[in-house]
């Protein structure tokens, strides 16, 4: 490795944390399984990975209620309690900075995906880990009327 490359990344300084997330898998994560688990316990069916809209996929959908999921991650996503504006240490402010790059990106796909006739449902990590059957609920809360011409 030469001098460049460890300092093509920005300035970003290596912290134990952040080679821990940026391995971080994206797809079926703990508490989206989890949650999944809770909602297929409920009797509910969905698909997994559907885009439901441009550049946009929600972690799983409930295809006959229309019904989008979303199971954000508290640090990427910038939960209140566990977001960027609690991060302490050397890149605090990068984080910040990129968290809420990922907020505004959050929102402009929820927004497409409503205008595109889903429900759309965010769930914070931390709401699956506290009370994953709770969770399962809210989701089961937006699945009452079957969406018209679909299933
Ligand atoms: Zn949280």
């Amino acid at each position: 490795m030469t001098a460049e490359d460890r300092t093509s990344d920005r300035g970003w300084i290596a912290t134990a944390a952040g080679e821990h997330l940026r391995g971080r898998r994206v797809k079926d994560t703990k508490p989206e399984l989890t949650l999944r688990k809770a909602v297929h316990r409920l009797g509910l069916r969905f698909r997994l990975q559907r885009v439901v809209a441009p550049r946009c996929t929600a972690d799983f959908v409930l295809p006959k209620y229309h019904v989008a999921v979303f199971v954000d991650g508290c640090f990427w996503h910038g939960c209140p309690i566990h977001g960027a504006s609690v991060f302490r240490g050397p890149n605090a402010d990068r984080w910040a900075e990129k968290i809420s790059t990922n907020r505004a990106r959050d929102e402009r796909n929820t927004a497409a995906a409503e205008a595109a006739g889903w429900t759309v449902l965010r769930i914070w990590e931390c709401e699956v880990k506290a009370d994953p059957e709770r969770a399962a609920l809210r989701v089961a809360e937006c699945c009452v009327t079957p969406a018209r011409g679909t299933g």
